[in-house]
């Protein structure tokens, strides 16, 4: 195997944060800014801390302003990527 070349390797790194992003990451709602934290769930939702975004159900919406999954984009956080 050779090796990568620097460039080739953030790209990788780049792409594996976006995925870990949808993964496991915080979503923010892009109609209003509320932004779902795993680590925290929803109480309202009944969503217990610890569901990755992606293993919400369908029927999700955000608490606040009641849009679906589809409106909610990977959320990162500025101080944490440094
Ligand atoms: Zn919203």
């Amino acid at each position: 195997m050779g090796s990568l070349s620097e460039g080739r390797i953030d790209e990788v790194i780049d792409r594996l944060n976006r995925e870990r992003a949808a993964e496991a990451g915080k979503m923010q709602c892009k109609v209003c800014w509320w932004v779902y934290d795993p680590e925290k769930g929803v109480d309202e939702a009944d969503i217990e801390p610890g569901v990755p975004f992606n293993e919400l159900p369908d029927f999700f919406t955000c608490p606040v302003c009641g849009n679906g999954k589809e409106s909610f984009l990977p959320f990162t956080d500025p101080e944490a990527s440094l």
